[in-house]
């Protein structure tokens, strides 16, 4: 299965611990400061690091969706 991982711009923040948590996943854009998801779909494999990251997110700005 693969999942696709999608950030609220209203709701971030630019707190930037996605980045921490998922690191192959997020960075961050240096004119908005808020995160920019790095990839339409992604693997298992990177499961783990984009629920650390919905975790770890204060603005609970991340949603996950399995595809
Ligand atoms: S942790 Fe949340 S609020 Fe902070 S940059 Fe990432 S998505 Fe935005």
């Amino acid at each position: 299965m693969t999942f696709k991982v999608t950030v609220d711009l209203i709701q971030c923040q630019g707190y930037a611990n996605c980045l921490i948590e998922g690191p192959a996943l997020f960075d961050i854009d240096d004119d908005t400061n808020k995160a920019i998801v790095l990839g339409d779909e992604f693997d298992e494999a990177l499961r783990s690091q984009a629920e650390g990251a919905k975790r770890g997110c204060p603005a609970q700005a991340i949603h996950i969706e399995d595809l």
